[in-house]
């Protein structure tokens, strides 16, 4: 009968297994622990949270909470596992950790269809795969990895700028230009000399009270977080990433004082990223520091920065949005080695890839959810976005088409778009579940 290896049991490694064995296939899942560790793990169970414990916020003004939403409907066991696990946290879909992984590991563990090895697996398996060994994936199946996908292909840590939402910058205030006479690639955040002591007055605070976990870490030339490059002196970032050499902004005709500049992420320029920011400052300090450079008051970071251990494949390269590799489409890949950011993503790609390869093992086309859908956003951004410096992505509503503004209206307000683009994609991805004959659930979102 059909078979399929997972290696991992992880957030994605235990939902793939989950639906793959679902629609009928035989599933060897392999989990290294306990016998063998990550850094950040501390228990044998599947889907451990390492760190927080919250799967996002919820309802239909938020991106994750229509992730959630879609995946109830397909009855994923993670959000079957944080719905009886539940505890409260205002607007968030917080669990009990310990019940939450329990109950993912009961119920893979006792599926019929699902049999477990307790092993590293230390080679690439034969036939149809989903790999889901996440961010701390065990070296020898790294250096698999990089032999099937090429060396570059994978990086082993982050070192993530802010990410903004377009809709959330002041362009009158930012102009578009390259430096001399480069093609107008770049938004560039134009600062007096105010501005710009404020600004590294605010980073210079943020870092003092940021604790340096990723001093650790070595770091490639052109990698330096912005705030161990303003730790050098004042005058450093406007003589590195800030420098505003060659940009003249069209309102004064001059160069600024200092610059910080913007590159597109996402083909539609709906996600910006700052160039050279990349960060290890708590959250809040980060959208602090940010909304103190001119035309970004305002900003929404759609991805906060961060520095920490990653693996993950620069996956506009390497993967379709059905999550295949382009070099063996019979390998799949899900969670942070596919290139997303967060437990809930984590999980989504794991119940596409885990469908996908059933599929496959069945002699069935692999799918992709619609555009509209956030899982279908999140898949298409991952094979579609800049594969330069490319970074692992969260849900974010930047991801799914804008909603049109009715006639005699110069925009919708978050409030008022948000629920229309909720239903929208709740709607579209049941419709298509339902057409791709796989079961659709009909339950109720729990009220934020
Ligand atoms: P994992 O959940 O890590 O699962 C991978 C599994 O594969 C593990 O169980 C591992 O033991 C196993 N494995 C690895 N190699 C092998 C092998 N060769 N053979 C067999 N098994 C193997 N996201 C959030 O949303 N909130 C947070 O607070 C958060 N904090 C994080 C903190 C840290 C330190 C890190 C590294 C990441 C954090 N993330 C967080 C990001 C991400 O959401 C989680 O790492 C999430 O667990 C990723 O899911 P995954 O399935 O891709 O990987």
């Amino acid at each position: 009968s059909p078979h399929i290896t997972v290696v991992g049991a992880g957030l994605a490694g235990s939902e793939a297994a989950l639906a793959a064995a679902r629609l009928g296939v035989q599933v060897t899942l392999y989990e290294m622990r306990p016998a063998r560790m990550t850094p950040a793990h501390r228990t044998g169970g599947f889907a451990e949270l390492v760190c927080s414990n919250s799967l996002g916020g919820e309802g239909a003004l938020q991106a994750k909470g229509l992730l959630q939403a879609e995946m109830r409907r397909v009855s994923s066991a993670i959000l079957d596992s944080a719905d009886h696990n539940r505890l409260p946290a205002g607007n968030a879909l917080a669990v009990e950790r310990e019940g939450f992984s329990a109950r993912v590991t009961a119920a893979v563990r006792a599926h019929p269809n699902i049999t477990v090895r307790d092993e590293e697996l230390t080679e690439l398996p034969d036939g149809v795969a989903v790999l889901a060994t996440g961010p701390l994936t065990s070296p020898a199946l790294a250096e698999r990895l990089v032999q099937l996908t090429g060396g570059e292909q994978l990086a082993f840590y982050d070192a993530a700028a802010p990410v903004i939402a377009f809709e959330s910058i002041d362009m009158d205030v930012v102009f578009r230009a390259g430096r001399y006479d480069q093609s107008a690639d770049y938004l560039n955040c134009p600062m007096n000399r105010e501005q710009y002591e404020a600004f590294y007055t605010a980073l210079e605070q943020a870092r003092s009270h940021t604790p340096h976990d990723w001093e650790q870490l070595e770091f490639f030339e052109g990698c330096m977080p912005i705030e161990e490059i303003a730790r050098r002196g004042p005058d450093t970032p406007r003589f590195g990433p800030m420098k505003p050499r060659g940009l003249t902004d069209p309102r004064t005709g001059r160069w600024p004082y200092a610059v910080a500049q913007l590159r597109q992420e996402d083909q539609e320029g709906r996600m910006w990223s700052l160039v050279g920011f990349q960060t290890g400052l708590k959250w809040g300090d980060q959208k602090a520091v940010v909304q103190l450079i001119p035309g970004l008051e305002n900003a929404e970071i759609v991805r906060y920065g961060v520095m920490h251990r990653n693996t993950y494949l620069n996956a506009p390269r390497v993967l379709n949005a059905a999550l295949q590799l382009n070099a063996d489409p019979q390998k799949l890949v899900a969670g942070v080695l596919a290139g997303t950011e967060g437990y809930l993503e984590s999980a989504a790609t794991g119940w596409l890839a885990g469908t996908n390869a059933a599929r496959i093992a069945l002699g069935q086309e692999p799918l992709v959810p619609p555009q509209e859908s956030m899982l279908g956003g999140l898949v298409r951004y991952l094979a579609s976005a800049n594969p330069d410096g490319f970074q692992p992505m969260n849900v974010n509503w930047a991801l799914v088409p804008e909603v049109p503004v009715p006639e005699g209206r110069r925009k919708l307000g978050k409030r008022e778009k948000r629920p229309v683009m909720f239903r929208r994609g709740l709607d579209a991805f049941c419709a298509w579940a339902r057409g791709a004959g796989l079961q659709v659930q009909d339950v109720p979102d729990p009220a934020p």
